[in-house]
């Protein structure tokens, strides 16, 4: 390989690993978010809302907006990206597992998130298979792996083939798709039944289709 193309090769590894997003920098709108949703807890809007018969959470823009902040609309509605290091969750080492902000479906586990260094949270797996689906992604000259919550069609984020083991993926997601539930002692039980009580509700409603 000459100088000129492995250098050229360096530059595309590098573009690459920063990758979560093609897009410019977003300034954080964490302050307006926290007036924002203030606003929606006092309007008493429902949070979370019933699948409908195929198991799934259909909501209009409106009804999304009202109960997202502006970020989080705008990531998961708008296939958007949080800036990179700005996210809530990228640090974390809590353990507990990490749901749908839209939806409440839990999608991750903290024993599954790893250190990537990306400045967004990374896990090596989704719960299940079931909780997340995967569509090619062609958007801002790349060709990427586009992750979704399968239950209300939220943008979580992207997928990657240079995770650590045991599968070797790199669930790229954006702090602004979570929401987080401990599994500390008191709660412990309550996480596993959620999720419990989640994956039996998909499955029903997968034998049903
Ligand atoms: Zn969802």
């Amino acid at each position: 390989m000459s100088a000129r193309l492995f250098c050229y090769a360096l530059l595309l590894l590098g573009l690459q690993l920063q990758a979560c997003s093609g897009e410019p920098p977003q300034e954080s709108m964490r302050a307006d978010d926290t007036a924002a949703r203030a606003m929606h807890d006092s309007a008493n809007i429902s949070r979370y809302v019933a699948p409908n018969a195929e198991g799934k959470v259909v909501r209009s823009d409106d009804e999304w907006r009202a109960v997202l902040t502006e970020e989080q609309f705008y990531v998961t509605r708008r296939a958007g990206t949080e800036r990179a290091f700005s996210g809530e969750y990228r640090d974390s080492k809590a353990d507990g597992v990490y749901t749908c902000v839209c939806c409440g479906l839990p999608l991750f586990d903290s024993r599954t998130k790893f250190k990537s260094g990306t400045g967004w949270p990374s896990y090596y797996e989704p719960v299940s298979d079931s909780a997340v689906v995967e569509e090619a992604d062609y958007s801002f000259s790349m060709i990427r792996t586009e992750v979704l919550c399968s239950r209300c069609d939220a943008h979580l984020g992207h997928m990657f083939t240079d995770g650590p083991e045991p599968t070797g993926l790199r669930y790229c997601i954006n702090s602004a798709s979570l929401d987080f539930v401990a599994r500390d002692a008191t709660t412990k039980q309550a996480a596993d039944n959620a999720m419990q009580h989640s994956m039996e509700k998909m499955d029903d409603t997968e034998a049903g289709q």
